[in-house]
């Protein structure tokens, strides 16, 4: 029998990866300069809650990381906590080559030289700063990793 054209055939797992795909809830925190360039993706002219990415105050309500800007080593310890606290599956995004490598301040002594040393980055944005369509291509760069797997490279 020839199905109907308004009939779709998928997986629950695809549905479920198209949900958590379009519903990335980053968490609501900046610690340096790109933080900035974040609130203005966050505001109208970008407007990323059109994309389904609404900014929460609590990491037990996000399952996104922006790390805007350079980490300090007195803030290692909240920035693991802060991940730990997300829920699974979770993603980060590092944003400026002050969250990628320390930027500006690399081999400060009291800088990061880079966040993925201390949790996974999925995501890198170069720039000092990224701006925020940077930020936006990203995030969406990450929603079509989630809805279709089968693009995520083997290891994070
Ligand atoms: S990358 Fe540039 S704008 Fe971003 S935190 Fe570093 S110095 Fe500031």
């Amino acid at each position: 029998m020839k199905p109907e054209p308004n009939i779709f055939f998928s997986t629950l797992q695809s549905l479920a990866n198209w949900a958590a795909g379009s519903s990335l809830w980053p968490f609501s925190f900046g610690i340096s300069c790109c933080a900035i360039q974040m609130m203005h993706a966050a505001a109208s002219r970008i407007d990323l809650d059109r994309f389904g990415c609404l900014f929460r105050p609590s990491p037990r309500h996000s399952d996104l990381m922006i790390v805007a800007g350079s980490v300090t080593k007195k803030m290692s310890s909240q920035i693991i906590t802060l991940y730990d606290q997300m829920l699974e599956p979770k993603y980060v995004i590092a944003m400026g080559i002050c969250a990628i490598s320390g930027g500006l301040f690399k081999e400060s002594e009291s800088i990061v030289n880079g966040v993925g040393k201390l949790i996974p980055v999925d995501i890198e944005i170069p720039g000092c700063p990224p701006s925020p369509k940077d930020l936006a291509e990203a995030i969406l760069g990450l929603q079509r990793r989630i809805k279709n797997p089968i693009h995520l490279p083997a290891t994070k």
